[in-house]
């Protein structure tokens, strides 16, 4: 049966990322975890096979293709070998771009966008501070008018490709306290004043970079605000549900190529003289862990087509990724355990799928504030659980339980 995630054109576009990934990744992605990082040259031929302009319009440089392209590239690139790591390296731009596109500014786009999407330049998305990182509306980095330009003094912390960018889109405060005081600027990170420190060492993505970045007294053209000032939270919001979307496809896919690994190794690793898959404990816990992948990449690629719909999908984006990185958890350490004591070497790639995939329930917005954002989206706030319950004919509310945030 065909159905949108396998027209022609997507079996094309899944059979071109696994062979580049089979080709350009597999044979040194041990290599760049050692080292750090993933090689520009990386970007530029994934550039050159259009993968890394898929979901982004031709008119501004992309392949063209949507959310469910870019799904069905980043699932294909994992189930091929490579890894949730690895995607954040190489798709930095997901993140750094799109807000740039959406506001629409000719020039931003011409001197950042296109660029990026060409392999030859790498953007990177700069929001979270020492400070903190889940209340994004309390950014402290500020950016004050002078003449033509922005002076921005503050930090910003664990920003993925920051050591190796070249610009970084800067959620800045230009205005006052709260949402609407805060500005997407796109700044170069070869400017006086910007000090890039890293990488940071890490539990996992060990070939994607994270940096530090200091800003004292940087100095950008105002022209670099991304749409109008005070407009940047909203483009961020708009934006982080692509994100989590994006990474609850990491999620599922590492999930599965994390089931892969462990039915195949099931099937030759001998103990007590027969084949581990010979075991009913065994093939049970495939069958569970065949279970829980099925159900988060169903959910999450529902949640996709959605979006791809135009709908409404911020709630559901939110519950994908959980349900997707729930499985993922689950997954990987059932996993591990199939393999035993082989799966807790280095050298082992389902090692590296342990590792990496603690990440997810924590970048781009942390498990337990996202339940408290699908609990306002979803309509569970106290303020209307209570005139919910408070109507004729229902149980009053007792809110005297206080709030968990
Ligand atoms: C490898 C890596 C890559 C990253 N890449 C980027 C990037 O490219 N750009 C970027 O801007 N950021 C990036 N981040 C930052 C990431 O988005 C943040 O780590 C995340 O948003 C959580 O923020 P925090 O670490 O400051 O945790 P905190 O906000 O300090 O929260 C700590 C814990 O408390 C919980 N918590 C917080 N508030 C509440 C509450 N009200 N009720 C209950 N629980 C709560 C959180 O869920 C979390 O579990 C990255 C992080 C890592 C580790």
């Amino acid at each position: 049966m065909t159905d949108s995630w396998t027209t022609p054109e997507r079996d094309a576009l899944r059979e071109t990322a696994a062979k580049f990934t089979a080709a350009e990744i597999v044979p040194t992605l041990a290599q760049w975890e050692d080292a750090g990082q993933v090689p520009r040259e990386l970007h530029r031929k994934a550039a050159a096979l259009g993968l890394l302009g898929v979901g982004f319009d031709e008119a501004v440089g992309g392949s063209g293709g949507d959310l469910v392209d870019l799904a069905t590239t980043k699932e294909a690139m994992v189930r091929a070998g490579a890894s949730s790591g690895l995607l954040a390296a190489l798709f930095t731009h997901g993140i750094a771009c799109p807000h740039i596109v959406t506001a629409g500014d000719a020039d931003l786009i011409d001197t950042y966008v296109r660029p990026t999407l060409a392999g030859e330049r790498i953007g990177a998305l700069a929001v979270t501070e020492p400070d903190g990182g889940s209340d994004v509306a309390a950014v402290r980095t500020r950016a004050r008018a002078d003449g033509d330009e922005l002076v921005i003094d503050g930090a910003k912390t664990f920003i993925t490709s920051g050591v190796r960018a070249d610009f970084v889109t800067t959620a800045v405060r230009t205005g006052g306290a709260g949402h609407d005081g805060i500005s997407l600027v796109v700044v170069d990170t070869d400017r006086p004043g910007l000090t890039v420190s890293g990488p940071l060492r890490k539990l996992g993505w060990h070939c994607s970079d994270t940096a530090e970045l200091a800003f004292d007294g940087v100095r950008v053209p105002r022209a670099n605000i991304v749409g109008a000032p005070g407009h940047g939270f909203a483009l961020l919001m708009r934006h982080f549900v692509t994100e989590r979307l994006s990474l609850a496809v990491h999620a599922y896919s590492v999930a599965q190529r994390s089931l892969d690994l462990a039915a195949a190794y099931a099937a030759e690793r001998v103990t007590f003289g027969r084949p581990l898959a010979t075991r009913q404990l065994i093939r049970h816990r495939l069958v569970d862990m065949h279970r829980r992948v099925a159900v988060a990449r169903t959910y999450t690629r529902s949640v996709v087509e959605r979006a791809v719909d135009g709908q409404d999908v911020a709630a559901d984006a939110v519950l994908a990724k959980k349900t997707a990185v729930e499985a993922c958890d689950f997954v990987v350490d059932a996993a591990v355990q199939i393999f035993g004591g082989a799966g807790y070497l280095r050298e082992s790639e389902i090692e590296r799928h342990y590792r990496d995939a603690r990440i997810l329930g924590i970048g781009g917005g942390a498990t337990e504030v996202l339940d408290e954002l699908a609990a306002r989206l979803l309509g569970y706030a106290p303020e209307k659980l209570s005139a919910t319950l408070s109507a004729p004919g229902r149980i009053v509310a007792d809110n005297s339980g206080g709030d968990a945030t």
